[in-house]
């Protein structure tokens, strides 16, 4: 048996800087994860004896990989792309790919460690992981999209497996993506199976798999609401982005009563203040999703709404705050701004949206905080259903999905309540309670394997 030495939470951290140098989204997320985790694991000596600490910040295996391919001018095009395996203890590798030219090494390591603990939290067998590659579809040709898709898969295929690693689609990475990447994987292994989840409905996909991140959302902010005897209802709500998830929280918030006033890209955002119906909602996912527009052409078409360019929507007063974006997009200026112009409730559709500052004062001002590995852990929920569905073969019944994420959902929120009590009854910690939730059983699996 090796040797007993607590390390505290600051000689860990300083350390992890050390060996990771320059990456500080990694930093960032395992500070965030890991403090609370260190005030939970101080009387638990098998967690220090045994690392584990140690070990789950430091992934599996990183691969790093050339992606050449040829533009419609036929000019040869490099990228980079990787595949981070973090943790597999309770299940296959499961996590994103994400094409985006802020892709990098220390990104995809923050959303692979995230994963692990997130895909925890739904009670699913998922291990955690996450990839991607700075290739830019925005401006590319469907066919140069093909070719980067076929390319980058030619490299990866040798690393996921239906039982191995389980890839889905992230930032920049939605359908038509994952059609390409999945065909190419079917070329050259000849195999027909579950590797990928958010599939097309044809060849494999789930129903419900595009809506579940932003319904789950959704549903998390309702049972934080519903635990301080509180609705959505005719709150006014704040939606960052006009992704995959945006559209889907924008859709569930409104059929649950709550008035959505935002959307926003990356050059601005839109406001609303009629609010967005589901008609809006169906124009602006025609635009994103077909016409491949930007949310700047939402006040051509709805009269009383205005463009914000190179804002973020916190600025404006409300109830509730979605940020369904990307990282860091509500700074503590930001957070401060939603205190003070009321904002009881933030859920996060996004991976980590919020900076570590803002969240403290958020939890300082003891709002409904949810997490985004508790919050959006719908999307990967219905992802570990697509799996099984396809390991048994089977389609399962609309209903039956909704059901599930709404049960998964509610557990999640449960889990949180249970590591998230604080001395004051009506305030639950759920940074806490979801990072802690989250690593008991990944922890407890890695216990159970000795030190391999
Ligand atoms: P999409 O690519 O569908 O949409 C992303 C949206 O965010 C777009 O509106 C995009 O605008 C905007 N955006 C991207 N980068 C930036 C930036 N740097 N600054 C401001 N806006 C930006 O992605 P998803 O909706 O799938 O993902 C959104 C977030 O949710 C990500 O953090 C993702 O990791 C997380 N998530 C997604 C899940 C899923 O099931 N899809 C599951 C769990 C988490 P633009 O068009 O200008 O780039």
């Amino acid at each position: 048996m090796s040797k007993y030495t607590a390390e505290s939470h600051y000689d860990f951290m300083n350390d992890l800087v050390r060996r990771n140098p320059g990456q500080i989204e990694f930093h960032q997320a395992v500070y965030e994860v890991t403090k609370p985790i260190f005030d939970y694991i101080q009387d638990k000596p098998a967690y220090h004896e045994y690392r584990i600490m140690r070990r789950i910040t430091e992934p599996d295996r990183v691969m790093s990989f050339r992606v050449c391919w040829e533009n419609d001018a036929g000019e040869v095009c490099v990228n980079r792309g990787w595949r981070v395996q973090n943790n597999n203890a309770i299940g296959p590798y499961k996590g994103g790919l994400r094409f985006h030219p802020s892709v990098n090494e220390s990104i995809l390591k923050f959303l692979a460690f995230e994963q692990t603990f997130k895909n925890s939290l739904t009670g699913l067998p998922m291990g955690g992981g996450k990839g991607g590659s700075d290739f830019d579809p925005k401006g590319k040709s469907d066919h140069e999209v093909m070719r980067f898709c076929q390319a980058f898969m030619t490299e990866l295929y040798r690393h996921i497996g239906d039982d191995i690693d389980v890839p889905a689609g992230d930032i920049g990475v939605g359908a038509r993506e994952i059609g390409y990447m999945f065909g190419q994987w079917k070329r050259i292994t000849r195999r027909h199976n579950g590797v990928f989840t958010g599939k097309g409905l044809e060849y494999g996909g789930s129903l419900l798999r595009p809506e579940a991140t932003g319904y789950g959302a959704t549903y998390f902010m309702q049972s934080m609401l519903a635990h301080r005897q509180d609705g959505i209802e005719k709150k006014i709500c704040l939606v960052s982005g006009s992704g995959n998830v945006a559209q889907f929280a924008v859709e569930k918030i409104v059929q649950l009563g709550g008035k959505v006033v935002t959307l926003s890209d990356s050059d601005g955002f839109i406001y609303d203040p009629a609010g967005i119906t589901l008609e809006k909602l169906e124009w602006v996912k025609d635009l994103k999703n077909e016409r491949r527009g930007r949310i700047a052409e939402y006040v051509d078409h709805f009269s009383g709404s205005e463009y914000i360019p190179g804002l973020r929507p916190w600025r404006v007063p409300c109830h509730l705050a979605f940020p369904c974006a990307t990282q860091n997009e509500i700074l503590l200026e930001d957070a401060k701004m939603l205190l003070a112009n009321g904002c009881i409730g933030v859920s996060e559709g996004a991976n980590m949206p919020t900076v570590i500052e803002g969240i403290d004062a958020f939890l300082a001002a003891k709002i409904l905080f949810g997490p985004g590995k508790a919050a959006n852990a719908g999307g990967v929920a219905v992802s570990g259903l697509e799996m099984s569905q396809n390991s048994a073969k089977m389609s399962w019944k609309e209903e039956d999905l909704q059901r599930l994420l709404f049960d998964i959902m509610t557990g999640i929120h449960t889990s949180c309540v249970e590591y998230g009590r604080t001395e004051d009854p009506r305030f639950i910690d759920y940074v806490r309670g979801a990072n802690v939730g989250g690593f008991v059983k990944v922890a407890d699996a890695m216990l159970a394997y000795g030190v391999v």
